[in-house]
Order: structure tokens, then sequence, then C-alpha cells
């Protein structure tokens, strides 16, 4: 994966997820889960690595294979934190064993 985040940093009672596309199967992201359920917001402090260079924060979250959406950047202002509101049915996760 191309972009490394130097700004991730290891959260206690996570987990690594691998998010990729829903559509091309490509994958997309290393991401570190804290909580049990959906993804439904993908956190860019949370990002490990990915095959987009997260550092320019695009607005929308595209694969760079298939160029299909798979989420689109919000600010949530109390946390004044990017974010990724992912659409849910155009990606996969598994979990890195
Ligand atoms: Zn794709």
């Amino acid at each position: 994966m191309i972009y490394k985040n130097p700004y991730c940093r290891k959260m206690k009672n996570s987990y690594i997820l691998i998010v990729s596309c829903g559509h091309c199967k490509t994958d997309i992201a290393r991401y570190q889960k804290v909580g049990r359920g959906n993804l439904l917001r993908m956190h860019i402090d949370r990002i490990i690595e990915g095959i987009i260079d997260f550092s320019k924060k695009p607005k929308a979250l595209l694969c760079p294979n298939c160029n299909e959406q798979l989420g689109t950047r919000i600010t949530l202002k109390r946390e004044k934190k990017d974010v990724y509101k992912m659409i849910r049915s155009a990606f996969n996760t598994r979990e890195e064993s």
C-alpha cells in the first residue's frame, strides 16, 4: 500500500480491519477498528495504511481501481476531526488474522 499514515497511533482494544471495494474487491485500507459492529465511519487518523493518499484528504473516497465511491468525507464538528462516512453497500471488511 502506497500510503502509510504517520499520525496513526496504536489504540487500545482495537483490531485491524481490511477495507476493500465491494465492486472490484481491491483492498483499500488497513484500519484500526475500535468496538464491534459495522464500519459506519472511517476515522482518517485510524487508517494505518492505504492505497489512496489520505494525506490529501480527498472529499470522496473512490476506489482507485474501478472508481466507485465508497464514502464521503465529513467533519465531525465536536471532535474537529475528518472521517469518511461509508456507503453501506459499496465496501467489504474482513478482520486481519
Ligand atoms: Zn473498486
